[in-house]
């Protein structure tokens, strides 16, 4: 099950909408996920807000802490904020067309299955390249000594995505 269809079950006060271009995420009320997801770690909370309530205020937070946690992996000032910055960009604006980055897709009513289009990873792969150029690291350089470290910076957050997943399906008591 999508995250949007969850939340939507969790609150009867939601409508879900099968079939829309943009499946069920701009009928989700903050309320239903800030609830769906009490319980969760603060950066599986904040991931939850941001990437499915919208929530600026959960984003800038998260922001602090993502570059707090680059700093922690040895990365300093402006580099250690534009990661932070591009994790956050590619988690959510590149998530996954196909599942919307839940990593899971439905294969049937009650069965879903990792996303044959991203192999669970919910998001589309940036580009080393675009990585670098973002940064503002040569591409070289990147490729020696950033790219290894930013992928396990980026699957923190991936971690924390599929947290607050898991978290919202235990709360459905279901696993489809
Ligand atoms: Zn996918």
């Amino acid at each position: 099950m999508r995250p949007d269809k969850a939340f939507a079950k969790l609150n009867a006060g939601t409508t879900y909408r099968e079939g829309r271009s943009s499946p069920g995420v701009d009928s989700i009320r903050w309320q239903d996920v800030a609830g769906a997801c009490q319980g969760l770690d603060e950066i599986a909370w904040l991931v939850a807000l941001y990437l499915w309530a919208n929530d600026q205020m959960a984003g800038s937070r998260l922001l602090v802490q993502a570059e707090a946690m680059a700093r922690g992996l040895g990365f300093e000032g402006e580099t250690a904020r534009k990661m932070a910055c591009v994790a956050m960009i590619e988690m959510k604006d590149l998530a996954c067309a196909l599942c919307r980055g839940a990593g899971e897709v439905q294969v049937s009513e009650h069965r879903r299955e990792v996303c044959p289009a991203c192999q669970g990873h919910a998001r589309r792969a940036m580009s080393e390249h675009k990585r670098a150029r973002w940064v503002g690291i040569p591409r070289s350089t990147w490729r020696a000594n950033y790219a290894g470290t930013y992928e396990d910076f980026l699957g923190q957050f991936v971690a924390a995505k599929h947290r607050a997943v898991n978290h919202v399906h235990a709360r459905l008591g279901t696993d489809d």
